[in-house]
């Protein structure tokens, strides 16, 4: 079922060699242009359009009423409640733990530097809903920014025909128990629009104002559209569609590794399913297993779609060394490492969203209640950024404060540098202070 590459026996670098998806982000970008900009100049219009091309729902009004986010709340299943308060919980403790304190830093004697974490003033936190409905997103979002301090909150979420047009009731129950009431009926590339750019609504009441960072995974319209809007508003990272790769070797178990590939395969027809191992047998033996799997799973179709694609895959090595040269090219959005001394390996990862260790750690318990986020980068984003924490919604203000002594003594310093740089005025404004 999943297309096999052989590195075995090459010192090839890996990269171009492993599975990706053609149909990229960059491309993407392009097809959701005219929607992100039609938002900007018509506002509710524009939204109103695309969102009954691609979501088959004429909206109304762009912000859920009140009295439907406390009607969702009371009618939530109580196991969902239980288990959504359960990984509230844990996702509190994880991430208060990631609060940030001031430092000041005495350069000279009066002389300071200090860090002053301050938390943006309003975010816009997109729930996905497509394929799929997330209600644990709304956590993994609303989490790390209330921990960060943001004082405006607001989710955007796809409307659903199924609900009347409004975002999925667990959405909204789970908006309900993390006390977010700014909550939106829009998705895809026109919410990120309109959290970017603001939108009046069907009346006063109903306007979006603009946010100030937009955070949150999607499919790859969504992600496109953050990426247009990188610059306009701050963006988390590109949380797309899922990826998984595991680095296993002989002592994994097969129908643990096929269960985590279908897992994550069942997110979306575009996600990435990858298993790098230096063992055929393991390799062969999930193949079988998958067989059977599949035809079991429910969302078969989709599974069945992402794991042929060319974005998943098997990736023989010799051994785990050249796997980990191959899982740090990759540069997962989840990483699991099923092999003897998982710990070691996982250690020495460089490049990843989030690493799952041993068989006890499988990606769905960091999807809904290990305590990490789930929002992660991924298309190899994972070098360069990291997935959703309290850090993604503070910025660090470098705050100077010098006394006259501390000036005088640095002054030749400043001088001769602004000179260097032929900009004496630079150098001009700290004499300015000196001058008898
Ligand atoms: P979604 O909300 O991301 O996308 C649905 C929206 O896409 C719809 O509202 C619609 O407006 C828009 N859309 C649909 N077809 C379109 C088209 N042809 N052109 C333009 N816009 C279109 O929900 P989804 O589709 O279920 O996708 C959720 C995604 O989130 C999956 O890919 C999943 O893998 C991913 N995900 C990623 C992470 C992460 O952290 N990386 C976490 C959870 C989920």
């Amino acid at each position: 079922m999943l297309n096999r590459i052989d590195l075995r026996g090459s010192s090839r670098d890996p990269r171009g060699l492993l599975p990706r998806a053609q149909l990229d982000v960059s491309v993407a970008v392009e097809r959701i242009r005219p929607v992100v900009e039609a938002v900007h100049e018509h506002g509710f219009s524009a939204i109103r359009e695309a969102t009954e091309k691609f979501d088959g729902v004429r909206l109304d009004r762009l912000r859920v009423p009140a009295e439907a986010i406390a009607a969702a709340e009371e009618t939530l299943d109580p196991d969902v409640r239980a288990a959504l308060l359960e990984a509230i919980k844990r996702a509190r403790k994880v991430h208060r733990d990631q609060r940030r304190t001031d430092t000041t830093t005495t350069v000279v004697p009066g002389g300071t530097v200090t860090e002053r974490w301050v938390p943006v003033r309003r975010v816009g936190l997109y729930v996905p809903g497509g394929l799929a409905v997330y209600p644990s997103t709304v956590v993994m979002n609303v989490v790390p920014a209330q921990e960060a301090g943001v004082e405006g909150l607001v989710v955007a979420s796809p409307p659903q025909v199924a609900n009347g047009g409004l975002p999925d009731a667990r959405v909204l129950a789970a908006c309900a128990l993390l006390g977010v009431t700014e909550v939106y009926a829009v998705g895809g590339a026109q919410a990120i629009a309109m959290l970017g750019y603001g939108a009046d609504g069907a009346d006063a009441a109903d306007r979006c104002a603009p946010v100030d960072v937009i955070t949150g995974p999607g499919n790859i319209w969504v992600t496109a559209a953050k990426r247009l809007l990188r610059g306009v508003v701050g963006i988390d990272a590109e949380a797309g569609p899922t990826e998984i790769a595991i680095l296993a070797d002989e002592t994994a178990d097969p129908r643990h590794v096929a269960a985590d590939l279908i897992s994550q395969a069942e997110h979306d027809p575009l996600a990435a399913s990858v298993l790098v191992t230096d063992s055929p047998a393991l390799a062969d033996a999930v193949e079988a297993e998958l067989a059977v799997q599949v035809t079991k799973t429910k969302h078969d179709e989709r599974v069945r779609t992402a794991l042929t694609g060319e974005q998943s895959g098997v990736v023989l090595v010799d051994d785990l060394e050249q796997g980990l040269r191959v899982v740090d090219e990759y540069a997962a959005e989840h990483l699991e490492i099923q092999t003897r001394d998982a710990r070691e390996w996982a250690l020495r990862v460089r490049n990843a969203g989030a690493i799952f260790v041993g068989a006890w750690s499988p990606v769905s318990l960091g999807d809904y209640a290990a305590g990490s986020n789930h929002v992660l980068p991924t298309g190899g984003c994972a070098r360069h950024s990291s997935g959703l924490s309290v850090q993604s919604f503070l910025r660090g203000i470098h705050v100077v404060e010098y006394d006259e002594a501390a000036l005088k003594d640095v002054a030749g310093h400043v001088v001769a540098l602004s000179t260097a740089e032929d900009l004496p005025a630079h150098g001009d404004a700290v004499k300015a202070r000196f001058a008898q």
